[in-house]
């Protein structure tokens, strides 16, 4: 800790004082949390601890800190905890970002170099398409985007000589189709390719992604680990052996975050595996209520019997988390989808999920192998309230819907 400076050599002036006093860490109790550090400045007691500490985390040893950006004893509890329990059945390593985007631009940053080619499913998450179709093509970086329900041998067609990096997200953003994940990351290892997933739907409560043999996992912590919806941060867990060059990376663009919003993080973390359980069984009420209504072409969730790819659910997942999709019958206009979404009360209207509130939001859907050709889809993130009362509150959302149609 810092020089003991109690006993100065004179007496100091108010201005001194207040600067000086009440510094001083001594561990007088021991509480259930962890402190929270703010720190840009980091002290030390002699110049060659400055210097060893300088050279240590040049080295990449990521648990000493010579500044602020490098972290604290706050974001090293949280980087260890998701290296645990995200990298579970792998070595890892974790790092944090500001956000779940920052989670996916920062490792694309990383190993990605002009001239190289990424292979990236056509369902992925909407910014992550618009990083690959902006930033990277301007730094001469090519995205093949790939149908989410290739096979092992259509991936392999698609890899040259300087493909670097497979990028993955099983079930897809609004549109929930899952991949054969072990299949692909055993053609992509074969090949010399990177593979990274996107894990945000089952999160590490419900899926295990390094033993689907990805490299790099992504986690925004936004969602089910904040859990909140009041604090915005993302992770990347990585094998071990290529952590130096993921570190490098993140400490050349100054990536870091705050120990407050850490904090949060870790606290959301001790409630998630009931949280995801209890928005798992509201989710299925709901879908299958949604299931039952004329309107209803189709409800796009892996967990139903009915999803054409529930055997690799069965197989791949230990549950469901409560964000999925349905699809309206065409004959459903903008004026119906507009009653629906603001006839209901009780469910939210805006972006992002994983909290504790119940969302609902038409999907915009991008795609560039094959266009979507069905009705409107509505994506739901089913929260912890009681399921009766949602589904209620859709039910005066169908009715207003209902009276559109005259
Ligand atoms: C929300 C989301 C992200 C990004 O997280 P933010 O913290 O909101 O930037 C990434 N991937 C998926 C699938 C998401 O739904």
């Amino acid at each position: 800790m810092t020089a003991d400076r109690s006993h100065p050599s004179r007496e100091l002036q108010t201005a001194s004082r207040l600067v000086d006093t009440a510094r001083r860490f001594e561990e007088r109790i021991q509480t259930a949390n962890l402190p929270v550090y703010r720190a840009s400045t980091v002290l030390f007691d002699s110049l060659d601890e400055a210097a060893a500490t300088g050279q240590a985390t040049m080295a990449g040893e990521w648990h000493r800190s010579t500044y602020g950006t490098a972290g604290t004893p706050t974001t090293f509890a949280l980087m260890d905890a998701l290296a645990e329990i995200e990298g579970a059945g792998a070595d890892c390593r974790a790092a944090i970002m500001p956000s779940g985007l920052a989670a996916i631009t920062v490792p694309l940053l990383a190993f990605l170099s002009p001239g190289e080619r990424m292979l990236m499913s056509d369902s992925v998450y909407g910014p992550a398409r618009n990083f690959a179709e902006g930033m990277l093509a301007r730094m001469n970086v090519e995205t093949v985007f790939f149908d989410p329900a290739i096979d092992p041998a259509g991936l392999a067609d698609l890899i040259t000589d300087n493909t670097r990096v497979l990028y993955l997200e099983s079930p897809g953003s609004y549109t929930f189709e899952l991949q054969d994940v072990p299949a692909l990351t055993a053609v992509a290892r074969d090949r010399g390719l990177i593979s990274m997933i996107d894990n945000a739907w089952a999160s590490p409560v419900f899926a295990r992604p390094f033993e689907w043999g990805v490299d790099l996992s992504l986690l925004p912590l936004t969602k089910y680990w904040g859990g909140h919806s009041d604090v915005l941060m993302g992770a990347v867990t990585i094998r071990t052996e290529l952590w130096p060059r993921l570190w490098q990376a993140v400490r050349q663009l100054g990536i870091c975050v705050g120990g407050d919003d850490a904090w949060l993080i870790l606290r959301g973390m001790r409630t998630a595996d009931v949280r995801m359980r209890r928005h798992e069984t509201n989710a299925l009420a709901v879908a299958r209520w949604l299931q039952s209504q004329p309107e209803v072409e189709r409800v796009l969730h892996p967990a139903l019997p009915e999803h054409p790819q529930h055997e690799l659910f069965k197989r791949d997942f230990s549950g469901s988390s409560g964000l999925f999709s349905f699809e309206l019958s065409p004959r459903i206009g903008r004026a119906g989808v507009k009653a629906l979404c603001e006839g209901r009360q009780h469910f939210g209207m805006g972006y992002s999920w994983g909290g504790f509130e119940s969302l609902i939001m038409p999907a915009n859907i991008r795609r560039t192998v094959q266009p979507w050709e069905g009705g409107t889809l509505i994506r739901v993130h089913i929260g912890l309230e009681d399921p009766g009362d949602l589904i209620a509150d859709l039910e005066a959302g169908f009715e207003a819907m209902r009276a559109t149609a005259g």
